[in-house]
């Protein structure tokens, strides 16, 4: 269990991380998601006593990360695997964090294993891919046989392979009952990975959720319909009040109604259909317009939004900020 209590960061006039609250708990995979810039760095940086916070505290398993014994027992962590000294060998890079943190030998072949480094663990690191390099700094974190791990955007840059590689390896630790919190600014790949979710932006909390809540308070999910008998169907629904959006293309927008009712419907009145098929729309949509206000650097200097973005070409959205402590 990690717990963080009123956790702040300033740089001079700079607020990298304010006042964060939330507990990242064992058996499930967290997900720490945010723009670039947010303050997961910053954040993962203090759990691990790297950097001091202006005020607020961070606990490990009840203790700060500087008077735990063996730190590497508790928590293992992938912040930047570049962090690795490139001269050495695989082997001797991850012989030497053993050694100066009180872990036996064997555990150095053990998780050359694991990451499925065996075959170039006498290699020098500094001729490692990015993906070999993650999976060097992914073994680091695992060399303590910590009850918590923590990655710093570890999918960055990886092949689809590698992508998949450590969505199945977290999802694996969590599934041991071992705390699992992991940073990324890509929404899409939290949604295949993470059982539970911490949103931030500019710093601050912005939701601290189940993922399953999380998609249905954040993704609308609507019927879309297309038929060359357009003014028919529009009557039939309108008769049976259920609201319709006419959308560009000459597709029609259900929400709130199954496809099957409308299809049965539109048999009744004896109306071709050419499409009816059920849409979610993206969890990433919802993500940006979660943090669209706090994103710091936009494309083409345009000014944060002052609200999320209507998605495109439809109603408002139902569920919108809903108890997600946007303020
Ligand atoms: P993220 O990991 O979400 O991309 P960071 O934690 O790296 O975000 O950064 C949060 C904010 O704090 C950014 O605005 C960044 O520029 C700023 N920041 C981070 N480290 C420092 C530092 N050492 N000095 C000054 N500002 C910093």
């Amino acid at each position: 269990m990690i717990e963080l209590e009123g956790l702040t960061k300033r740089y001079g006039d700079k607020v990298a991380v304010d006042d964060l609250t939330f507990r990242v708990r064992p058996g499930v995979v967290t997900g720490f998601l945010g723009p670039n810039g947010a303050g997961k760095s910053t954040t993962m940086r203090m759990m691990l006593g790297l950097d001091r916070p202006t005020s607020g505290d961070v606990r490990i398993d009840g203790t700060h990360y500087d008077r735990l014994k063996d730190p590497l027992t508790y928590i293992g962590a992938l912040l930047d695997a570049k962090a690795v000294h490139g001269g050495r060998s695989a082997y001797h890079h991850l012989l030497c964090l053993a050694q100066s943190n009180g872990i036996p030998r064997r555990r150095v072949d053990e998780v050359l294993d694991t990451v499925g480094l065996s075959a170039v663990a006498r290699k020098k690191a500094k001729g490692f891919s990015l993906g070999m390099g993650q999976r060097l700094g992914i073994a680091g974190a695992l060399l303590g046989d910590p009850k918590i791990l923590m990655f710093d955007e570890p999918v960055n840059g990886l092949d689809p392979e590698g992508i998949h590689w450590i969505r199945h390896l977290m999802k694996s630790l969590a599934a041991q009952g071992r705390t699992v919190f992991v940073s990324s600014h890509l929404m899409s790949e939290m949604a295949l990975t993470a059982d539970h979710l911490v949103v931030i932006g500019q710093g601050r909390l912005l939701a601290d959720t189940s993922m399953a809540e999380f998609i249905a308070h954040n993704s609308r999910s609507y019927v879309r319909i297309r038929t060359p008998h357009r003014e028919r169907l529009l009557d039939a629904l309108h008769q049976e009040g259920v609201t319709v959006v006419e959308t560009g293309g000459g597709t029609l927008e259900v929400d709130g109604v199954d496809a099957a009712p409308i299809g049965e419907l539109a048999a009744r009145h004896q109306i071709v259909l050419h499409e009816l098929s059920p849409q979610r729309a993206s969890l990433e949509e919802a993500f940006m317009g979660l943090t669209a206000e706090s994103v710091e650097y936009h494309a083409h200097g345009q000014a944060p939004a002052e609200a999320p973005p209507a998605p495109p070409e439809g109603p408002a959205r139902p569920g919108w900020g809903d108890g997600w402590g946007r303020n």
